[in-house]
């Protein structure tokens, strides 16, 4: 990935599917983006604090804050109070009944339970994803194994997307008035540069609204199906009309392609009660104030094309999470480290 270029200061990261720019990346120059990762994370990174980033985790509620024994003591539950000791292992921590001294593991009923590498491997993976950053560079960066990575980046986007899916007003398009463009990839995108083997891909429906730059996407994973069988065309299309109504505001302008599988003219059509002005990609000629949307095309879909080529690189497993950790950074940019902490408490708490 590189930076595109800079609005406000907000770095708009492109997908180039090759992630020149971090797979040379020194940890020194990783730690130090976003301000909050470098002023409150960083330090907690240098050699002899590793227990206090565990404290830390502990304080802002990413590990449990109390525990009572479970442990059963003739045929009786303990139900001692259990503190935090110091331990010579992996977390320096673990809990200890004041009744039984029975130990326990400090991960557990966390979000971490099942993730296998050090705490502060695990706050730079998180800020990893945060950044957009692929699995093979942090692999490298952190020489650590890509399953971990791998098992971080799987809590990261389970979080988001419960957020997302509870929140999706706040991921909401278009409105009176405002063009929304709506291409299902990679049909809608064959006079763009696409990965030559995305014709056999898994469907994405991409979702555009014109409004302020940089642009504001939906995109969502469709199933597959056989272009020939009607059956499963149909079924396709009444998925993607479902997500238009659900992710564009009623009113917007809606605008698509006359002839295509999904999504269609014929097929928007349906939705005019929501969306009285519905427009083709050629009859934008016939409208003077348009014209210029059609010159921009290219622009416009740009950074949803570089996400929905790079996606082919994923297993079909690894592509929703790819597409939900572009809808958190769409949304949260600079600040979506600190966003993805403060879900990843709130959902564990
Ligand atoms: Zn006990």
């Amino acid at each position: 990935m590189k930076v595109l270029r800079k609005i406000n200061s907000v770095p708009i990261y492109e997908f180039d599917g090759k992630n020149e720019v971090y797979s040379r990346i020194t940890l020194e120059d990783f730690d130090s983006e976003p301000v909050y990762f470098k002023s409150v994370i960083k330090p907690m990174l240098a050699i002899g604090h590793e227990g206090e980033l565990i404290v830390w985790l502990k304080n802002i509620g990413l590990l449990q804050h109390s525990q009572r024994c479970n442990n059963i003591i003739d045929n009786v539950p303990c139900q001692g109070v259990m503190s935090w000791v110091p331990a010579k292992i992996i977390d320096q921590y673990q809990w200890k009944c004041k009744n039984c001294l029975k130990k326990r593991n400090i991960r557990e009923k966390s979000v971490f339970q099942d993730v296998r590498c050090k705490f502060k491997d695990i706050i730079r993976l998180l800020a990893g994803w945060s950044k957009g950053i692929d699995v093979e560079s942090l692999t490298k960066l952190l020489c650590i194994k890509k399953q971990a990575v791998n098992s971080v980046f799987n809590v990261a986007a389970t979080v988001a997307d419960k957020y997302i899916k509870s929140h999706l007003l706040r991921w909401k398009l278009g409105g009176p008035g405002i063009v929304v463009l709506i291409e299902t990839y990679p049909e809608g995108f064959k006079d763009y540069e696409i990965q030559e083997n995305a014709q056999n891909s898994t469907p994405i429906l991409c979702i555009a609204e014109v409004k302020e730059v940089p642009t504001r996407y939906w995109l969502h994973l469709l199933e597959r199906f056989n272009p020939n069988i009607t059956e499963q065309v149909q079924q396709v299309n009444t998925t993607a009309l479902q997500v238009v109504q659900e992710m564009v505001l009623p009113g917007s302008i809606l605008v698509t392609n006359f002839e295509s599988t999904i999504c269609s003219y014929e097929a928007l059509l349906s939705l005019k009660h929501l969306y009285p002005v519905i427009i083709t990609k050629n009859g934008l000629q016939r409208h003077d104030h348009f014209n210029q949307l059609l010159n921009n095309l290219e622009t416009i879909w740009a950074t949803a094309i570089n996400v929905c080529n790079e996606a082919q690189y994923l297993s079909h497993l690894h592509v929703q999470n790819f597409i939900t950790n572009f809808l958190w950074r769409q949304k949260f940019e600079l600040e979506s480290f600190e966003n993805l902490l403060h879900q990843m408490c709130y959902n564990f708490l």
